[in-house]
């Protein structure tokens, strides 16, 4: 399937999400979004996409952006804006939502981030008038090829570091200046057009700005939920892999016997359950902890999606092997959550840098500080 139909096909599932609430999460009820307990609005984003994403991983990426971007604009948009958004969003089921952020050169030190002039973003905003022009690029976008409505980071004061010099703007589709450049043609969750956007000269109106200086550190909004739910979507990539597997050994017959009734079989399959009950786990610890807003929640959900990018890839390379030959077939399915599997090992940071992340959380002094030059 090309990217345009998987794109005209991908909108149907979104208005079925739309029958059931699911698109909706995230928005204001006031609005017309789908309540939730705010006490457990993590926990159950992590419940809804696991399940999503056992049955299609791009599929959850779609809708999940919706969810995060939403909470995003409910805490740092100004209220017109949400009076304006956040209906149009509601009404219009095929309204995609993304988040702009990775350019080509500065993506895993934006996660640390080294804060020094240098590590900077590329795209600038300057203002000008009663308008913010921004200019730059930005690569590897979730729901880029088709989203509506784009919240843009631009860098707005390059003599300081990316913490301090760094604004987010909420930008329409149809502003002149941006191009949506491409979709990328990702191996894994090919549900979701992954795109790249670039801005010539867009012009933005000055009341469109959500954070003026220190729009990263404001972003941790998105990116805690964003890490639950990124673990979240790969342990429902792990419980798919599994039940497929389960239901393989225990019908294929090799050596006159099932497969399961073979000890190495068995042992593997445990091996599988372990690792998926092992991310279950740390996703509850970690949900939970966001939820309540704990002084460990950085760490543990980096922790989570760190853990559920290594331990799921695992699971899958078990059922490739147990699937022998048939693994690699494209009519058994198992190569595609392979593939679906091995994108969760960078996006939203990669593995080195969650690392440093969760060192970092621990030890902020030392582990957090810039490894260039001493002062
Ligand atoms: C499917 C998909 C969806 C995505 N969706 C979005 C999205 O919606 N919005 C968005 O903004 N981005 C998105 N991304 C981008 C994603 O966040 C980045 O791919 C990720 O942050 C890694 O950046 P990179 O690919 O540029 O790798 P690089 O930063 O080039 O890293 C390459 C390697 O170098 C290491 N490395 C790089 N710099 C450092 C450093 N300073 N210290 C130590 N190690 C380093 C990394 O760990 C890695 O091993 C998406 C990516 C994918 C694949």
């Amino acid at each position: 399937m090309d990217h345009d139909t998987r794109g005209a096909a991908a909108f149907e599932h979104p208005r079925a999400g739309r029958r059931i609430g699911v698109r909706t999460l995230g928005i204001p009820e006031e609005f017309g979004g789908t309540s939730v307990d705010p006490k457990e609005e993590v926990q159950t984003f992590a419940i809804i996409s696991e399940e999503i994403a056992r049955g299609d991983s791009g599929l959850a990426d779609k809708l999940v952006q919706i969810w995060k971007v939403s909470v995003l604009l409910r805490h740092v948009a100004p209220r017109h804006l949400q009076q304006e958004w956040f209906p149009r969003i509601v009404k219009d089921a095929t309204f995609l939502l993304a988040h702009c952020l990775t350019e080509p050169r500065g993506a895993s030190d934006r996660w640390l981030p080294y804060n020094v002039p240098e590590a900077a973003m590329h795209t600038r905003a300057v203002l000008k008038g009663d308008k913010w022009v921004i200019n730059g690029r930005k690569q590897f976008i979730s729901n880029g090829y088709d989203a509506k409505l784009f919240v843009v980071y631009a860098n707005t004061d390059p003599a300081v570091g990316m913490l301090q010099g760094t604004s987010s703007f909420l930008v329409p589709r149809d502003t002149p200046g941006l191009v949506v450049q491409r979709c990328n043609e990702t191996m894994g969750g090919r549900f979701m057009n992954n795109g790249e956007i670039v801005f010539e000269d867009m012009a933005v109106p000055r009341d469109h700005l959500l954070v003026e200086g220190n729009a990263l550190s404001k972003a941790g909004i998105y990116f805690r939920p964003g890490k639950i739910i990124q673990a979240a979507k790969n342990l429902g990539v792990g419980v798919s892999t599994f039940e497929k597997t389960a239901e393989y050994v225990q019908n294929y017959i090799q050596g006159g016997r099932i497969l399961i009734k073979h000890q190495a079989v068995a042992c593997c399959l445990a091996e599988m359950a372990t690792k998926l009950a092992a991310v279950r786990a740390i996703l509850r610890e970690a949900s939970a902890a966001v939820d309540e807003n704990a002084p460990d929640a950085d760490a543990l959900c980096n922790m989570a999606k760190l853990f559920a990018s290594e331990e799921i890839f695992k699971v899958v390379q078990h059922a490739m092997e147990l699937h022998g030959g048939n693994g690699v077939m494209l009519d058994f399915g198992i190569e595609k959550l392979l593939r679906d599997a091995a994108i969760f090992l960078h996006m939203d940071g990669t593995t080195d840098v969650s690392k440093f992340k969760i060192v970092k959380a621990m030890f902020p002094e030392t582990a957090g500080a810039y490894a260039g030059p001493e002062k």
